[in-house]
């Protein structure tokens, strides 16, 4: 270390950390994000772009930009994604830029995002950035396919292969640092912000 400072010796310090957030389609990873964001400060949630269609009672610009097949064709080939992918039929990706945004404001940033968008940024990473992966699923896949019927926005055919891939995706466990068991909300809240305090005070890189 060479500062007189020890709050620099922090791993985050200065350079901002992304908490990646994936799991399957119905973990309920929204729900998650935004209680631990209402309870932390300086945290702040990457925007994606996607090509679905807005649901109800989502805000654009808020929840996601929403953008043409054209428009996110656009961004792809001006390099523009830091990951994208393509997920049940549209695109999802998170532009580099609304990453920089939230660290040039100091801000830590949490991203939510399914399982090959993740393995991707696992691969590529972000400049310096330090960036944790926390894999987020509840206990079993029956369990999963209640959650995507109780939403109601899915049609069964839709839930099937919602369901399928997860069971996929529940391969890919190893890639990740951390799991987070979502059967009961409050605990899974209550562990994934005790991951981002204890990340934000570790000590260099792993
Ligand atoms: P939904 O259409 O239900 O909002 O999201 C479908 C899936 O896309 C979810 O698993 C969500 O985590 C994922 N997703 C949302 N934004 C992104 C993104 O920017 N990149 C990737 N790879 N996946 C995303």
């Amino acid at each position: 270390m060479s500062s007189d400072r020890f709050d620099e010796a922090r791993r985050g310090a200065g350079s901002g950390i992304a908490f990646v957030v994936t799991g399957p389609s119905g973990a309920g990873k929204t729900s998650v994000i935004n209680r631990v964001m209402g309870e932390l400060q300086a945290l702040a949630f990457s925007v994606s772009h996607t090509t679905r269609k807005r649901r109800e009672g989502e805000i654009a610009g808020t929840d996601y930009v929403f953008v043409s097949e054209d428009e996110f064709e656009r961004l792809v080939q001006a390099g523009e994604f830091a990951e994208h992918t393509r997920y049940s039929g549209f695109r999802y990706g998170t532009t580099r830029t609304q990453l920089e945004e939230c660290f040039v404001r100091g801000d830590d940033v949490i991203l939510n995002v399914e399982v090959e968008g993740a393995k991707s940024l696992r691969e590529r990473g972000f400049g310096n950035h330090p960036i944790v992966y926390v894999f987020l699923a509840p206990s079993t896949l029956d369990l999963l396919a209640e959650r995507l019927r109780d939403r109601g926005t899915e049609t069964e055919a839709k839930i099937s292969e919602r369901v399928a891939v997860a069971a996929r995706e529940m391969d890919a466990l190893d890639s990740f640092d951390y799991l987070v068991v979502n059967d009961d909300l409050d605990q899974a809240v209550s562990e994934l912000r005790a991951i981002v305090v204890a990340e934000r005070s570790r000590i260099g890189h792993p």
